[in-house]
């Protein structure tokens, strides 16, 4: 369902009316301590330091790697000397892979480089590269319904173009070919997958991320192409020639082995086995230094407890920080933190996390049963100021929380302005210099608003039924 906006005007009617029945879940007192919270944040360039240390102390932290290593051992570091009462890692398992070099070059009939970057876990050319015709496929869903004899030995180009938007919802259907793509074509017996870059940009680089391997018999080389190389491919193609293209790739898959999820608590002062958990992923993709995925995420998320450990008086209920190991390679540290949890999923009133860039926050979405909306309207007096509206109770929380929410944890969703995201993500192109030091305060002022209050607050929130 959709919820009407809220509008300042509505937000001060309805603190009018806070006034006149006391049966709210948010009192004056803790209101007031929020607007006091909320007003520090904007205040404070802090979480900006926090992305700038994890950029250029550690950089790429690709799960499994030696960077996620030090992105572990400074995560820790940074919590404590942050002020959170309690710091610990939590062992995951994951599975390895090394990035070797990847080149692309057209043969014929008009020869010239091309851009690209291997797709996470995809495999290595044979020596000396491969060399093959290129056949284009709209989206993956063509690729799917090809007959066989038109895919095998040959180079599977799958050219779908990805809408921008603020919501990022151009993501969803663009990102089938990359989760997709290789196993579609690895099952037709293509001798490799290209597949033009999911993202928006016009930029020189190809965008890597994640593909669907488990199962996958053969898998083949894949590799995302630059939108610039992918018009040229495109251009060429339409000339109505063979087009052929070597490709030279070297990737190797490695034993699994551990990776951590890094959690940090401000220990609750009445109930603290009740908690709100906040969260951003810590690893990232490996060719830029994560600054926007999910440097920022996890820059917000500190800052904000950091910003509530300075209080006077600790919350009612335990802030958790969890930074999530391996996201990007398949939410890993998010499944495997709900299974070792699963009988302390009762205790935990809600999940929200922080990873859609840097942009500002414009709306307000949670997942809460509905005689629960009174507090997200009381949130909102305070959020409303920010330039935030109220947006629908479909909110997943974010792709960590999204695992807690299947199981019928209530979630808060503050949407970023993610117009420009994939403009960078997952590309060289992502790094400090896109984190916008002003935008990260409103990010922080409306997340230490959410956080606090929903460890303050009396009651809780009950849980959501889950649809599937
Ligand atoms: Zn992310
Ligand atoms: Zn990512």
């Amino acid at each position: 369902m959709f919820r009407p906006l809220l509008t300042l005007t509505g937000g001060l009617i309805a603190t009018l009316a806070v006034t006149a029945a006391q049966a709210v879940p948010l009192s004056k007192e803790d209101l007031s301590v929020a607007e006091v919270l909320r007003d520090r944040a904007l205040e404070s360039s802090d979480a900006y330091s926090i992305v700038e240390s994890l950029t250029v102390e550690v950089g790429p932290r690709r799960a499994g790697t030696e960077g996620d290593r030090r992105a572990v051992a400074w995560a820790q570091e940074k919590m404590k000397a942050l002020g959170f009462d309690r710091v610990y890692t939590e062992q995951i398992d994951v599975q390895r892979w090394h990035r070797g070099h990847a080149h692309a070059e057209v043969v014929a009939p008009y020869p010239q480089p091309l851009v690209v970057t291997s797709l996470g876990y995809g495999a290595a050319t044979p020596g000396g590269g491969l060399t093959a015709e290129i056949v284009e496929f709209a989206d993956v869903e063509a690729l799917q319904k090809a007959p066989t004899r038109k895919v095998k030995g040959k180079i599977a180009f799958i050219n779908k173009r990805m809408e921008r938007a603020r919501t990022g919802e151009g993501y969803g259907p663009a990102v089938q070919g990359r989760s997709q793509g290789m196993r579609a074509a690895a099952e037709k017996g293509a001798a490799a997958l290209l597949l033009r870059s999911v993202g928006t940009d016009h930029d020189r680089f190809a965008h890597t991320g994640m593909m669907s391997i488990d199962g996958v018999e053969n898998p083949i080389p894949a590799l995302a192409l630059s939108a610039p190389d992918a018009n040229l491919l495109e251009a060429m193609l339409e000339r109505g020639k063979p087009v052929r293209v070597k490709l030279d790739t070297h990737n190797e898959r490695l034993p699994d082995g551990p990776s951590f999820n890094v959690i940090g608590e401000i220990t609750g002062r009445e109930k603290p086995q009740e908690v709100m958990i906040i969260g951003a992923h810590l690893d990232s993709w490996d060719e830029g230094t994560g600054a926007l995925d999910d440097g920022a995420g996890v820059a917000i998320v500190m800052e904000t407890a950091r910003l509530i450990a300075e209080l006077p008086q600790r919350p009612r209920r335990t802030l958790r920080v969890v930074l999530y190991g391996a996201e990007e390679i398949g939410l890993v540290g998010a499944k495997q933190y709900v299974d070792a949890h699963r009988d302390e999923l009762d205790d935990i009133i809600a999940v929200s996390e922080s990873d859609f860039g840097a942009g500002k926050i414009w709306r307000f979405d949670t997942r809460l049963p509905e005689s629960k909306f009174d507090i997200a309207d009381q949130m909102m007096q305070l959020l409303a100021p920010l330039g935030i509206e109220r947006g629908n109770n479909e909110s997943h929380g974010g792709p960590d929380s999204s695992v807690f929410v299947a199981q019928g944890v209530p979630a808060f969703g503050l949407y970023q302005d993610g117009s420009d995201y994939f403009d960078y993500h997952h590309t060289p192109n992502d790094t400090l210099d896109k984190v916008d030091p002003e935008k990260l305060k409103q990010n922080v002022a409306a997340w230490v608003v959410m956080s606090f209050l929903a460890a303050e607050m009396e009651g809780d929130l009950g849980r959501v039924p889950t649809e599937h």
